[in-house]
């Protein structure tokens, strides 16, 4: 069995590029997969590993940065194609400069259970992921903004004060692992918004410690499982409908047209009938071989 790891680490690295040979170095006599990227700002990672060696890179990770939370979930194969260790300039690439002395307060999820049970109507529960990833699972009750990528965040934060009250309103925003929180809450604080709370290890998090109540659907990752329930304490249900004939269905793929790639929901019947097409004029176009059993969806640079 293999050990999937989301963490990060939030801090100073004088020498990322270092940083980024060391991490190579450790990878070298393991089996390690995934994607990490190294910054100034930080460590944002995900990999996959057998659990001994997953066990061992903790170890050697938080000796060198202190106390990181680590989610792991368990997985009968590697999570990657590959493994990648970057630099990047940007942790989490929204474009604008951040100053995480500004961040929003953290909630365990414990807490945040509570929070979803007892908040107040005029409060704002703010799912800050894509749109292609809140369509197939988000909490229920929450404000789900039509944002493509990561940078259009900042300008979506500046839109919300038009419809909510800055100085009042109690925003509880959550993501996939809680990084780009860390980063989002920071610019909703320089926005003028004075509540704002952050869900501590994101919904991965809030899967493991807290199970799958008030979730509605599954949880969209930056790796090969894509689309996976955040806890098994229920069968987790497809809340997304395939593009064509609209039954309940939550698997992605990338349209077969090479002009086009966009990802679309889509069964296995009416993508066979389409040749992996996201709609008729696509198919019209210079078209990908249709595969069965193509993996779905790489989405190449994101990860959260
Ligand atoms: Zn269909
Ligand atoms: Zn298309």
């Amino acid at each position: 069995m293999y050990s999937v790891l989301a963490y990060y680490y939030i801090g100073a690295i004088e020498d990322p590029q270092t940083e980024v040979l060391r991490h190579k170095e450790f990878f070298q006599t393991r089996d390690f997969k995934g994607r990490i990227y190294i910054s100034e700002q930080g460590i944002n990672g995900q990999a996959s590993a057998v659990a001994a060696h997953a066990e061992e890179y903790i170890a050697w990770f938080e000796e060198r940065f202190g106390k990181a939370l680590f989610k792991i979930h368990v997985s009968h194969e590697h999570a990657f194609e590959k493994m990648t260790v970057k630099y990047r300039r940007q942790l989490v690439a929204i474009d604008c400069e951040v100053d995480f002395a500004q961040k929003g307060e953290s909630i365990s999820p414990q807490k945040w259970k509570e929070i979803l049970e007892e908040r107040s109507a005029d409060s704002l529960l703010l799912d800050v992921r894509n749109d292609y990833e809140w369509k197939v699972g988000h909490f229920e009750g929450a404000e789900l903004p039509q944002l493509e990528t990561f940078r259009q965040f900042p300008a979506y934060a500046k839109q919300l004060k038009e419809t909510h009250d800055p100085k009042t309103t109690p925003v509880f925003m959550y993501c996939t692992g809680g990084i780009r929180c860390e980063f989002y809450s920071a610019v909703l604080k320089n926005e003028g918004f004075e509540k704002v709370y952050q869900l501590e290890g994101g919904v991965i998090g809030y899967g493991l410690e807290e199970g799958s109540e008030h979730w509605q659907g599954k949880l969209f990752v930056f790796d090969d499982r894509l689309v996976v329930p955040i806890a098994d304490d229920r069968p987790a249900e497809a809340i997304a409908t395939c593009c064509y004939c609209h039954t309940s269905h939550d698997v992605y793929y990338n349209c077969a047209n090479m002009d086009c790639n966009a990802l679309f929901i889509c069964c296995i019947s009416c993508l066979h009938a389409h040749q992996g097409c996201c709609c008729d004029t696509c198919k019209q176009g210079r078209v990908r071989p249709y595969q069965e059993n193509a993996k779905p969806f790489r989405k190449k640079g994101t990860i959260a």
